[in-house]
């Protein structure tokens, strides 16, 4: 009997003691089916279940009610630790880009292993691998409210961006990753006869008002690094650079718009990431293993660069993040813009489609470095009416600090007169610019009418952009924003400055 009970218990013993065997869903599927939602839903559940690094949370919903999942991993019993730094990778915006959800997936199973446990000595880290749910379940860019999400970060009027921004307005990581996908298949470039070839690409902030030494930084350490990360694990990479074929359409390092993952948390001074991994011709699983492995590498690589230079990053972003939450006059932020050329010609590697082999091709129209066309002094503050709802909602959903308005010596209150509402040319699009007299002096009557937005935030120089009449990546270029502007009116937001 008693050997029979120790038969019995070796039997078992394996099914007591080892965690049952997590299959990725692109795996269990054998790579012919991307991860469905609930797929992807139960995944998550039983990662959390095994593993004390990982803590699954839901951060919020979408359009339709699916969860949107944030995978904590720490190696502290609460999720934030002040002395380490926090990173937040974030996936599928673009719900036809399916190969970020499938990395940050692999990724999740890698990062769980014993021997990558030192990574969490060093980091906080979040991961959203899918943000746009509802857009995934039926492979289409946009989420169900028909907008692109990867848009609709200064306005905020979506679900899901609404939840990646309370998220991050929480724990203000100093280093972000938006990953997405690229497609290289359009007519032009069939026409054209060659095609982008990278499997991956990285790129990170190119608007003015973020901080040099952090730009300086991305492009020459930590990208490169990252590249070389890829390169050693047999992923082909190159610089983010939108646009083309040659000589049909200009080449540009990215846009300079804050409306985007990328750009909308570097203006906070982090340091933010995009990558795109080369989609499938299907736009669905053809390579979807090697898709998904380029875009887990190059997340994993950010983390690598992230955990071996920790703590220069974090006194950068720290530094940098004091500018912007100082009271410090004369600062100036561009707001208006435009890609110039530098004199270099960018060797891009394509694959030809006559040959079936990749070659190098020289763009002469490229356009990398970004010039101000007009810059303001950042004011103390502005002052929001009260009875402008649109806006009042709009200061909420970006959680600025806000205050009751009282007057103060030393300060005056200025207006701006719109007299002429023409247009300029901003990356093709051609988009309001409004003339404005020299911003004139106003007695305020009643300050309790008004609400008062401090530029000493974090969210300082967005704050700007946003408000600036002038602003080319401001509000009023919004529709749900462009009744604002009034030829021959007076400029709703006022200017609070120093006399
Ligand atoms: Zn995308």
């Amino acid at each position: 009997m008693k050997s029979v009970i120790s038969v019995l218990i070796l039997l078992a013993y394996p099914f007591f003691l080892l965690p049952q065997e997590v299959l990725i869903p692109l795996v269990k599927n054998n790579y012919a089916k991307v991860t469905s939602y609930d797929e992807l839903s139960g995944y998550l559940q039983i990662l959390d279940n095994q593993s004390d690094l990982l803590s699954v949370s839901v951060i919020g919903k979408s359009v339709k009610s699916r969860n949107l999942y944030a995978m904590m991993f720490s190696s502290d019993n609460n999720w934030y630790n002040k002395s380490k730094i926090s990173v937040l990778i974030f996936a599928q915006q673009h719900g036809n880009e399916q190969s970020g959800k499938e990395g940050a997936l692999l990724l999740a199973k890698e990062l769980l292993k014993p021997e990558n446990k030192y990574l969490f000595d060093k980091i906080n880290l979040v991961i959203v691998p899918q943000l746009n749910p509802d857009g995934s379940e039926v492979n289409e860019r946009r989420n169900t409210n028909n907008m692109d999400l990867n848009r609709n970060h200064l306005i905020l009027t979506e679900p899901e961006t609404q939840a990646l921004h309370q998220l991050f307005d929480k724990y203000q990581f100093e280093v972000t990753m938006d990953v997405h996908e690229y497609s290289p298949y359009g007519e032009a470039w069939q026409k054209f006869g060659y095609r982008k070839n990278a499997d991956i690409t990285v790129g990170t902030t190119t608007n003015l008002n973020v901080s040099e030494e952090i730009r300086r930084l991305s492009n020459e350490s930590y990208i490169p690094f990252i590249f070389k990360y890829l390169g050693t694990r047999g992923f082909s990479s190159f610089v983010y650079c939108p646009g083309g074929p040659p000589g049909i359409d200009y080449f540009r390092y990215s846009t300079f718009d804050i409306n985007d993952g990328r750009q909308s948390l570097g203006i906070q001074n982090s340091v933010s990431f995009i990558q795109e991994g080369r989609n499938g011709i299907d736009n669905f699983v053809e390579n979807i293993k090697h898709r998904a492995e380029g875009q887990m590498n190059g997340m994993r690589g950010l983390l690598e660069y992230t955990c071996l230079y920790k703590d220069k990053i974090d006194s950068l972003v720290s530094a940098e993040r004091h500018k912007l939450i100082s009271l410090s006059a004369k600062q100036m932020v561009s707001i208006q813009s435009e890609h110039v050329v530098n004199g270099k010609t960018l060797m891009i590697p394509l694959y030809s489609y006559s040959t079936g082999k990749d070659s190098v091709f020289a763009v002469q129209d490229y356009r990398p470095v970004v010039k101000s066309l007009f810059d303001v002094q950042k004011p103390f503050g502005y002052l929001i009416p009260k009875k402008n709802s649109e806006l009042i909602d709009w200061v909420d959903r970006q959680a600025l600090l806000k205050f009751f308005y009282k007057e103060y010596s030393g300060f005056r209150i200025e207006k701006y007169t719109i007299t002429e509402i023409d247009s300029i040319d901003f990356e093709g699009d051609i988009i309001v610019n409004p003339l404005v007299v020299k911003p004139t002096v106003v007695d305020l009557i009643s300050p309790s009418d008004y609400l008062f937005i401090p530029t000493a935030q974090l969210k300082g120089n967005l704050i700007v952009l946003a408000l600036e009449p002038k602003s080319m990546l401001g509000l009023i270029t919004y529709k749900n924003f462009a009744y604002i502007l009034r030829k021959g009116e007076d400029f709703p937001v006022l200017r609070v400055v120093k006399k």
